[in-house]
C-alpha cells in the first residue's frame, strides 16, 4: 500500500512552492498525499527561519507531533526548509524525536532519506548540503488546482544584507532556463491556471546564460491562457531601463511592484549593506512611477535595526510619508544567529523602542493605504476572480491588476473569470466593486 505524506508549510511563497515540489517528488516515488498529519505515515514541516518567533512556533508544533509519533511508532517526522538548514544538529538536540532534517537543496534525496529513516532506528538523518546548481529542473510539481499558481524561477541570494539569514540557508543565486519556465507555465495554463507568480529571493536578479529577467518576462508573456503574470521579490538595484521597458510593454504583467526598501536612512542602509542609498531608492521610485504610471507599489520595512537612532527612524517615517506606498510589510528587527549583524552588531535598540517605532510606522502606512484605496472609488478596474467571498458567499473575490483584493457584487461569474468593474467602496486593504 502506498505510503502517505503530509507537508505542513510555514513562511513565504518560496516554501509553498517547495512543498508542492516535494509532494511531486514523493508522488513520483509512489507516495500519496494525506489530507492531515493524523493520517500520514510521513509528516514534514517545511519551515521558515526569517525570525526567531517563526522557529519557536515550529518547536511548539513539534512538541505536539511528538505525542502523535509516540502513539504511532512507525510515523516518520521530518523538518525541512530554512530552519532545518540554519539549525542542523541544534534542532535535533532540542527535538531528538525528529527523524529527518533536510535543507532546501536536498529535496531530490528526500524519498531515499525517508526510506533510510524508516529502516534504521538510529540517530536522525541530517542532509543540509547546499548546491550551487540545484534548480530542481525537471521535477514534476504537485499543484492544487486553482486560478493562481507559482513557479520558482531562481533560488538563493548573493546580496548578504547584514540582517538576513536567507543567503546562508538558501545558498547562491541560480536560475532555471527560460525554456523550462515557459514549459512549466504552459502546463499550468493547460491545467486551468490564469495567473502565474514568478518566484525568487531576488527574482529580478534572474540570469541564465545571457538571458535576464526582462527576457524571462517576455518569454512567459507568450504563453496562451495565462492572463496575469506577477513576480516576487525584486531587488531595487535590478530595475534597469531594460527591465522598465519590459514592464511597460507587457500588458499581462500586473501593474504592481513590491520593492523592499527596509529603511529610509542612508546610514542604516549602508550598514545593512543594501547596496543603495535612501536618495537612490527615492530616485528609483520616481523613475518607476514615470515609466509605469498607475502601478501600485508596496515595500518591506525593518525598524529597530542595531544602532538605529531617533533621527534614522524619522527618515524612515519621512520616506514612507513622501513615497506613499499602497501597502507595506513592517517588522521589528529580529537578530538571527549566523547573520553578519548578529556577529558584529549588538542588538541595542530596546524592545519597547522597537515596539513604539513599529506602531508608529504601521499607523502612518495604514492612514496612507486608506487614502490610496479610497482614491480608487469610482475607478474602472479589471478583476481576476479567484472564487467566492468567505464572508458573503453571494459575492466573489478577485484582484485588480495592481494587486488589490476586491469583493465583487453578486453575478453570474466563476473563478478564473476576468471581469470589468467599477469600484464602489473601499477600506484600507479591500475594494468593493460592481461589474460594468
Ligand atoms: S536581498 Fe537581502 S534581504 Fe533579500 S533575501 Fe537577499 S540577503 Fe535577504
Amino acid at each position: 500500500m502506498a505510503r502517505t505524506v503530509f507537508v505542513e508549510t510555514y513562511g513565504c511563497q518560496m516554501n509553498e512552492a517547495d512543498s508542492e515540489m516535494m509532494a511531486g517528488l514523493l508522488r513520483h516515488r509512489g507516495f500519496s498525499v494525506a489530507q492531515s498529519a493524523d493520517e500520514a505515515d510521513v509528516v514534514l514541516l517545511n519551515t521558515c527561519a526569517v525570525r526567531e518567533r517563526a522557529e519557536e512556533r515550529i518547536f511548539g508544533r513539534l512538541g505536539w507531533l511528538k505525542s502523535m509519533k509516540a502513539a504511532r511508532p512507525g510515523m516518520i517526522l521530518g523538518v525541512t526548509g530554512c530552519m532545518a538548514e540554519r539549525m542542523r544538529d541544534e534542532l535535533v538536540a532540542r527535538a531528538p524525536y525528529v527523524d529527518l532534517v533536510v535543507g532546501p537543496d536536498a529535496y531530490r534525496r528526500l524519498p531515499d532519506l525517508i526510506d533510510k529513516a524508516r529502516d534504521v532506528d538510529d540517530d536522525p538523518l541530517i542532509d543540509v548540503r547546499l548546491d550551487r546548481n540545484e534548480t530542481y529542473q525537471g521535477v514534476q510539481v504537485e499543484r492544487a488546482p486553482g486560478v493562481s499558481g507559482w513557479v520558482t524561477v531562481m533560488r538563493g541570494c548573493d546580496k548578504f544584507c547584514t540582517f538576513c539569514i536567507v543567503p546562508f540557508v538558501r545558498g547562491r543565486e541560480r536560475s532555471l532556463p527560460p525554456e523550462e519556465v515557459v514549459a512549466e507555465v504552459t502546463a499550468m495554463a493547460a491545467a486551468g491556471f490564469k495567473e502565474v507568480t514568478l518566484l525568487g529571493q531576488t527574482v529580478s536578479s534572474y540570469y541564465e546564460r545571457g538571458r535576464d529577467f526582462a527576457d524571462l518576462l517576455r518569454a512567459v508573456s507568450t504563453v496562451d491562457g495565462i492572463a496575469r503574470i506577477r513576480y516576487t521579490s525584486p531587488y531595487p538595484n535590478d530595475f534597469s531601463d531594460r527591465l522598465l521597458d519590459a514592464l511597460a510593454s507587457l500588458p499581462k504583467v500586473g501593474a504592481y511592484v513590491h520593492l523592499p526598501v527596509q529603511s529610509g536612512s542612508t546610514r542604516i542602509l549602508k550598514d545593512m549593506r543594501r547596496g543603495y542609498t535612501a536618495e537612490g531608492y527615492r530616485a528609483l521610485v520616481a523613475r518607476l512611477r514615470d515609466r509605469l504610471p498607475g502601478h501600485a507599489l508596496s515595500t518591506d520595512i525593518i525598524v529597530g535595526y542595531p544602532g538605529e537612532t531617533d533621527a534614522d527612524f524619522h527618515e524612515t517615517l519621512a520616506l514612507v510619508s513622501d513615497l506613499r506606498f499602497d501597502s507595506a510589510f513592517m517588522f521589528a528587527y529580529s537578530e538571527r544567529d549566523g547573520t553578519q549583524a548578529a556577529r558584529t552588531r549588538p542588538d541595542d535598540v530596546p524592545d519597547a523602542v522597537k515596539g513604539e517605532r513599529l506602531q508608529k510606522v504601521i499607523a502612518l502606512q495604514e492612514s496612507i493605504s486608506k487614502e490610496k484605496y479610497a482614491a480608487m472609488i469610482g475607478r474602472e478596474v479589471e478583476l481576476l476572480l479567484s472564487g467566492r467571498s468567505k464572508k458573503n458567499e453571494a459575492c466573489f473575490i478577485g484582484r485588480t491588476s495592481c494587486f488589490k483584493t476586491t469583493v465583487l457584487a453578486p453575478g453570474p461569474y466563476a473563478a478564473g473569470d476576468l471581469v470589468r468593474a467599477r469600484v464602489t467602496d473601499a477600506t484600507s486593504h479591500t475594494l468593493f466593486a460592481e461589474a460594468i
